[in-house]
């Protein structure tokens, strides 16, 4: 189907943080399959990892415990607010299983007209019904009419209108701690703060959509870790497999009570092959320091990126972001830096609000980052002049 706009470009093979395509030109990766390879390509451990668990089993079902699986989400728990945690496939599986447990925690807690949900305008939550229904792409939504009810829309970062829209319907909130697709817009710490709060004031379900910002993206291990407030329900996908399809919904105690046998499943969620390299990227994302050496580059990237920004104030407006996730607002057509990257055999990815985004794999080097740098200053000379 013609649902995506492909650049005519296909790669045979990726090691660290290049991907080489069939003549053998290589190509620095800083877009990571849109924050997912998070370890870079073939790392070691998760070749080992998933080859080793192919050759013994790949899939059994949820009929059955899934000894992996238990690991991952003890590991997951142990390293965030979370008591519990349910496996599927993709990001806006893990949404939309949240958005489930939200109408069904009210239902068992004596609330059931309480299923409206407070999203934000340039959120991204997705591609199913009600995923597009949360966020507030024009373009997403576009044909797919009757979207799905229960969403509320206010301007992210604005505490006043998300208190004017709770009603004695409203369930939850709904953020991403940066917004990713919107265009790396990370969230004010204090406005975190301050929907927590409000939650705890309405009795209300705060769920944090980490799916491109979790799992080291920033700097830390979970975007809210930057913040002093945790959430009750938490999605995450993209780097957790580290380009193995997996994701998860994570939950407190509380929150996860409301899922009983039977409320919701999936076929192939937390399949040993899909634990297997979840676990093989928490070794080495948990392993001690690589977080911290992983900010670090990060900081560099961001001040270098900004150093170049501010040379060329006609092509890059703004540098803002979070650890790993930074994004270049442009003054010229976001499309056209991105396509003088990749001339330079540099990839990056657009988002919306006109911005190129700077996703490396988190383990890149000071020499990643003056390669990545060398091309954006020569992009911006070229689509200044
Ligand atoms: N939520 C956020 C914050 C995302 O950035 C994305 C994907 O970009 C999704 C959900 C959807 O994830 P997936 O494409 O794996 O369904």
């Amino acid at each position: 189907m013609q649902n995506y706009a492909r650049v005519d470009l296909a790669f045979e093979r990726g090691e660290g943080a290049y991907l080489f395509d069939g003549d053998g030109a290589r190509y620095l990766d800083f877009g990571s399959g849109i924050a997912v390879t998070v370890l870079g390509h073939c790392h070691p451990h998760l070749v080992a990892a998933l080859t080793g668990q192919a050759a013994k089993l790949w899939h059994c079902s949820n009929l059955f415990r899934i000894p992996e699986q238990e690991r991952l989400a003890e590991r997951l728990a142990a390293n965030s607010f979370a008591a519990k945690a349910f496996f599927c496939n993709s990001g806006a599986e893990a949404v939309e299983a949240g958005l489930k447990l939200v109408r069904r925690y009210h239902d068992e807690t004596g609330h059931p007209e309480r299923y409206r949900v407070i999203t934000f305008e340039g959120s991204f939550h997705g591609r199913t019904l009600a995923t597009i229904s949360a966020g507030t792409n024009a373009a997403h939504q576009k044909g797919f009419a009757p979207l799905v009810d229960g969403f509320d829309h206010v301007a992210f970062g604005n505490l006043n209108e998300v208190r004017a829209a709770i009603g004695p319907e409203t369930a939850a909130i709904l953020v991403e701690p940066v917004q990713g697709e919107g265009g790396i817009h990370p969230a004010d710490p204090a406005f975190l703060d301050g929907l927590r709060a409000v939650c705890d004031e309405f009795g209300l379900l705060l769920f944090f959509d980490e799916v491109q910002t979790g799992i080291g993206r920033t700097g830390k291990l979970f975007g809210y870790q930057w913040s002093n407030v945790a959430p009750d329900l938490m999605s995450v996908a993209k780097g957790l497999g580290g380009g193995f399809p997996v994701a998860a919904l994570l939950a407190t105690d509380a929150a996860a009570k409301a899922i009983v046998p039977g409320s919701h499943g999936s076929t192939f969620g937390g399949n040993p092959l899909a634990m297997a390299a979840a676990n093989a990227v928490l070794d080495v994302l948990l392993a001690d320091g690589f977080l911290a050496r992983a900010a670090q580059v990060g900081r560099v990237l961001m001040e270098r990126t900004r150093a170049v920004a501010a040379r060329h104030p006609k092509v890059i407006a703004e540098v803002r972001g979070r650890g790993l996730m930074i994004g270049l607002k442009c003054a010229v057509p976001s499309a056209s830096l991105n396509d003088a990257l990749r001339k330079r055999r540099v990839l990056a990815v657009t988002a919306a609000d006109n911005v190129v985004r700077f996703l490396p794999p988190l383990i890149i080097e000071a020499a990643h980052v003056d390669e990545a740098m060398a091309a954006l200053e020569d992009a911006c000379r070229e689509l200044a002049a």
